[in-house]
C-alpha cells in the first residue's frame, strides 16, 4: 500500500521522489510499478507532449546481459518507452557504452536486451557514436570545469530527455545514478578531459557540468536489482525491489544514495549539483511519495574507493601508506589492452601485460571499470583497509 511520507513546505513539487515496490522484472510488475511511480511524480503527460522527440538515456556501460545488473534492465526501458508512446511522444533509446573508450564496436545494445525491447515496441535503439554527426561542440553555461563539451547531437536535439539509470555503487564516485548517467552523453574526448581533471571534487564538478548541458526532465531508476561493492561493473547484483522516479535528478540521487547507506551529501555529484541549484540535495526538503525510505533501505556493501575517515594533516603525512590503487591479477588478464586504451592519463603500457606508472596514475579506476575480465582490481593498502569506512 502506498504510504505518504513527508511533505515539507520548502519542497518544490518537482523535487518529489516516488518509491514503488517492484519484486522482479516480470512485465506486469514492472509496467505497474513504472506507471505508479510516474503518476506519483505528476504523470508522464507533465513532461512529454504529443509529438515530442524523447531521448531515453539508458545506462549501457558494457556488453553484458541483464542478469549482471550492469545495465538498465530492458523491462524498465520498455515500460518507460511504452508510457512515452502512450503520451504521444516519439521515444528513441541511446547511450555510448564505456567500452567506447577502447574504440571497439560494442554489442551492448543487443546483449543488454534493450535492442529487443525496442524492436518489440517498434522504436529505435542506438549508440550515439554510430549516428551521423554524432557529437556537437557545445558551450556549457555556468560550467565549473567543462566550459565546452562534445555533446551527443541526439541529446541536444531531443525535445525531452529522460534519464534511466541503474542503482549502483561506483569505485571512483561511490555511487552512480541519475546525474552520473548523463556522463554518457558526451564523446570519449570530453570524458577523458573530465577524468584528467583529477578525482573527487573536480571530477564531480565536471560530471555536473555535463549533466547541466543535457539536463533530463525526468528520471526513472531501475532499482529492482542494483549493484553493490565494486560497481559500476564488477560489483555484485543486489535485490532491492524498487522503481524510483523524479523530475529532479538531484533529489532522486539524494534519496537513492541514502537508501543504500550513504550520506547523500558525501556523494560529490549530489553535493555539487545541489550547491549549484540544479536540484534538491537536502533529504529533509524532498517530498518522498510511496514507500517509506526506512522501510525499503538496503545497506549495500560499499566500494573500495570509499571516503577515508582521517584528519587532513594525518592524511598528508600518511598518504604514502594509505593507498587505494588499481592492481593487476595477471592470471585473469587476456592482454586485450582495453585498460591501456581506457586510461585517461596514459599511465598504462603493455609489457606485454599492463604495467601502471604510479606517478602518472590519477586513481580514477577507469581501467578496473572497463576491464572485461575483472583482472584489474582496486586494492587497498593495509592502512587504507583500516581507515576506509
Ligand atoms: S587487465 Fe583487463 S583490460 Fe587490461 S589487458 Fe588485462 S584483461 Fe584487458
Ligand atoms: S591506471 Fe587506471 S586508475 Fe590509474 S589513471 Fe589509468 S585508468 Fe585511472
Amino acid at each position: 500500500m502506498m504510504t505518504g511520507q513527508k511533505t515539507n513546505s520548502k519542497t518544490a513539487a518537482n523535487s518529489r521522489v516516488s518509491i514503488v515496490r517492484c519484486g522482479d522484472y516480470g512485465r506486469e510488475a514492472v509496467d505497474a510499478a513504472v506507471l505508479q511511480s510516474l503518476e506519483s511524480t505528476g504523470g508522464i503527460g507533465g513532461v512529454v507532449r504529443p509529438g515530442d522527440s524523447v531521448l531515453l538515456k539508458v545506462n549501457l556501460l558494457s556488453p553484458t546481459g541483464p542478469e549482471a545488473a550492469v545495465t538498465t534492465h530492458p523491462a524498465v526501458v520498455r515500460a518507460v518507452a511504452g508510457a512515452v508512446l502512450e503520451a504521444g511522444g516519439q521515444p528513441i533509446i541511446a547511450d555510448a557504452p564505456g567500452y567506447l573508450y577502447a574504440g571497439g564496436k560494442s554489442k551492448a545494445l543487443r546483449k543488454s536486451g534493450i535492442l529487443e525491447a525496442a524492436e518489440q515496441l517498434g522504436i529505435r535503439a542506438v549508440q550515439f557514436e554510430n549516428m551521423e554527426r554524432p557529437f556537437i561542440r557545445t558551450e556549457v553555461p555556468g560550467a565549473e570545469w567543462m566550459h565546452e563539451v562534445m555533446a551527443a547531437r541526439l541529446a541536444l536535439e531531443s525535445d525531452v530527455i529522460i534519464s534511466l539509470p541503474k542503482l549502483k555503487t561506483h569505485s571512483g564516485t561511490w555511487y552512480t545514478g541519475a546525474i552520473k548517467n548523463m556522463f554518457g552523453c558526451v564523446a570519449t574526448r570530453s570524458r577523458k578531459q573530465a577524468h584528467n581533471l583529477g578525482v573527487h571534487e573536480k571530477f564531480a564538478g565536471a560530471v555536473v557540468d555535463i549533466f547541466s548541458a543535457v539536463k533530463p526532465a525526468l528520471a526513472v531508476m531501475d532499482a529492482v536489482v542494483g549493484m553493490e561493492g565494486e560497481g559500476p561493473q564488477h560489483g555484485r547484483p543486489r535485490h532491492t525491489g524498487l522503481i524510483m522516479a523524479s523530475r529532479d535528478c538531484v533529489a532522486l540521487d539524494s534519496v537513492a544514495s541514502t537508501l543504500i547507506g550513504f550520506n547523500p551529501l558525501e556523494i560529490l555529484t549530489v553535493r555539487n549539483a545541489a550547491a549549484r541549484g540544479l536540484g534538491e540535495g537536502e533529504l529533509d526538503a524532498i517530498d518522498i511519495a510511496g514507500e517509506r525510505l526506512d522501510d525499503v533501505s538496503v545497506d549495500y556493501e560499499k566500494p573500495s574507493g570509499r571516503q577515508i575517515d582521517i584528519h587532513p594533516w594525518l592524511m598528508r603525512v600518511g598518504s604514502r601508506f594509505v593507498k587505494v590503487e588499481p592492481s593487476l591479477v595477471r592470471e585473469e588478464c587476456t592482454r586485450c589492452e582495453i585498460c591501456m586504451k581506457s586510461c585517461p592519463a596514459d599511465a598504462i603500457t603493455m609489457e606485454p601485460y599492463p604495467v601502471i606508472d604510479r606517478k602518472a596514475c590519477i586513481e580514477c579506476y577507469c581501467c578496473s571499470e572497463m576491464c572485461p575480465e575483472g583482472a584489474m582490481v582496486v586494492r587497498k593498502s593495509r592502512l587504507a583497509r583500516r581507515l576506509i569506512r
